[in-house]
């Protein structure tokens, strides 16, 4: 299937590794143009070299914090600025602590929407004006399968998702006149560093092996394994493409099963 996208600018957020750099990586093999974005700027050119060297396409990288309202606009305008235009933006960062809820404070919890709502919402303000001026966009947002069902000890993520889930819906009909789609994906345990982090923290907390987390894990997902990250990345890049042109407002989980709900 060809997805139509080969030439069109992708801004894909916090894409030094993980799901981030897989999304980057698929949209590449497609032929899509990059903006890439991460804090730490070694890692961020590692990650652009590796996707230009297995795909040829340009590539452009720029360090930045996407909880900085000042990043955010540099890293929107230099991206115009090299390529003219952005087509598809890809909402990601890092993921919020995990803890129960009483191990959080007010400041705990600003940090937390401020790196997944607040990043959203000014990364999308910014990329509008560009997509209602070539007349079309793909807005891809990154949230997580606790949107569909809240996992224990992740009180920051099963809250502040939802907002960006909202965000999204609302955006999507806003949006739909301008011929610009907003969806979210949500992964299920995908195996990057965030998830190893994770297992160790957990096994720390109840002495007990990684392994045997890791075991447990696998056990609750119906497909017997995690996903790896270009599994979720594929799916991104469809939603992207020109292909996906009557899906939006969707939040569409890329769990192999993990999720028990209907819908
Ligand atoms: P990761 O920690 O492996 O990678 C996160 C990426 O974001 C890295 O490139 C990091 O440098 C970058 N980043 C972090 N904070 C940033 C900031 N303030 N500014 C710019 N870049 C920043 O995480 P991942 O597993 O790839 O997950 C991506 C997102 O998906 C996270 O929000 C995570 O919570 C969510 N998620 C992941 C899983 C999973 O199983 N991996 C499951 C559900 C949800």
């Amino acid at each position: 299937m060809d997805f139509g996208i080969k030439g069109k600018v992708a801004l894909v957020v916090a894409s030094s590794s993980g799901i981030g750099k897989a999304v980057a990586m698929e949209l590449a093999k497609e032929g899509a143009k990059l903006s890439l974005c991460a804090r730490n700027e070694a890692r961020l050119l590692a990650a652009a070299q590796e996707i230009s060297a297995a795909t040829g396409v340009e590539i452009l990288a720029v360090p930045a914090d996407v909880t900085k309202a000042s990043d955010v606009e540099s890293l929107v305008n230099k991206t115009v600025a090299r390529f003219g235009q952005i087509d598809i933006l890809v909402n990601n960062a890092g993921g919020p602590p995990t803890g129960a809820f009483e191990s959080f404070n007010d400041e705990e919890w600003a940090k937390a929407i401020e790196l997944n709502l607040l990043s959203t919402v000014r990364l999308t303000r910014e990329v509008l004006p560009h997509m209602k001026k070539t007349g079309a966009g793909r807005i891809i947002n990154i949230t997580s399968m606790t949107v569909k069902q809240p996992l224990e000890g992740f009180v920051l993520s099963n809250s502040v998702r939802a907002g960006v889930t909202g965000l999204a819906k609302t955006l999507s009909n806003e949006l739909a006149k301008h011929n610009i789609t907003v969806n979210c994906v949500l992964p299920g345990w995908t195996a990057t560093d965030r998830v190893l982090e994770i297992q160790k923290a957990r096994a720390k907390r109840e002495n007990r092996t990684e392994e045997d987390i890791r075991t447990e894990i696998e056990r609750s997902i119906p497909i017997g394994r995690m996903a790896e990250p270009e599994e979720f990345g594929a799916t991104v890049a469809f939603l992207a493409s020109e292909r996906a042109s009557y899906i939006t407002g969707v939040s569409l989980q890329v769990d192999g099963g993990f999720i028990k709900g209907l819908i």
